[in-house]
């Protein structure tokens, strides 16, 4: 099987390194134009030697020392960069599944997009500051896209104060939560991601009953009353949304990525 991966960070390195024990992939297409600092180390599978080296090299070669047999699509740019696209494209509409593990918005978005043209299914992780839970979405060909599952979540958890899934800046969230999260709390939910991944790529006609999943690490007042609880929401799409709608079929049809993108963003007033 061929899985298409978004993110090699902290969480995005532990998914893979989950999946690539299994026999059944055989190849991998990896986008991820970063650096790995030393600074992260704590977090983070690879020495702090390997300070400045580009995170997608440190995973190859971690690939090929434990599975060598995978093939591999290196992409060491940003999912956004236009010249890329006809080719991940290509190498999106051949695959099985597609993996994110970023914390960019414009980048979900844009992986969105590129999993919808190529009508793959596609699954994302989210720690959420100071790593007290996360969240896993599972998009299915068909069902709502990012935008439709990010606004209705802002909406729904609104009323048991927001919660910020961006633990890259801990300062952005309530006191209670301005400590980063740790190595341990990151790979709970990416152990969650890889899981979930797994039983999509062996059913997948599966019906889970829901589209996204949020789990609670930590006990933290006004966000989570106790630990290690699922709550589990079944997001439809909006058959007004504009990217997933009942419109849409204009922009399923191109194969311009940036051209469907940059029409569904400016209809959602994303900049
Ligand atoms: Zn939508």
């Amino acid at each position: 099987m061929h899985l298409f991966q978004v993110g090699l960070g902290s969480g995005g390195m532990i998914v893979l390194d989950l999946l690539m024990r299994e026999p059944m992939i055989s190849r991998l297409t990896l986008v991820e134009p970063d650096h790995y600092e030393s600074s992260n180390a704590s977090r983070h599978l690879f020495q702090p030697s390997c300070h400045g080296k580009l995170k997608i090299d440190l995973a190859i070669e971690w690939l090929q020392q434990q599975r060598p047999d995978i093939q591999i699509d290196r992409f060491a740019v940003k999912l956004e960069d236009p010249e890329q696209h006809p080719e991940l494209i290509d190498l999106a509409r051949k695959c099985d599944l597609g993996i994110c593990a970023v914390d960019s918005e414009i980048a979900k978005y844009h992986f969105d997009s590129l999993m919808r043209i190529s009508q793959k299914p596609w699954l994302l992780g989210e720690v959420l500051s100071g790593g007290i839970g996360g969240w896993i979405h599972e998009f299915l060909i068909r069902n709502a896209c990012y935008g439709c599952v990010a606004s209705h979540l802002k909406r729904s958890i609104q009323t048991e104060k927001p919660v910020t899934p961006n633990y890259a800046q801990p300062e952005a969230g309530p006191i209670e939560v301005r400590i980063p999260a740790t190595k341990t709390s990151i790979s709970v939910i990416a152990s969650l991601h890889a899981q979930l991944i797994l039983q999509r790529l062996r059913q997948p006609e599966m019906n889970r009953g829901f589209t996204s999943m949020l789990f609670s690490l930590e006990a933290v007042p006004d966000i989570f009353n106790e630990p290690f609880r699922t709550f589990r929401f079944s997001i439809q799409r909006d058959p007004q949304c504009l990217i997933c709608g009942d419109s849409n079929s204009d922009v399923l049809a191109g194969s311009d990525l940036d051209a469907a993108l940059d029409e569904a963003l400016q209809r959602l007033g994303h900049d």
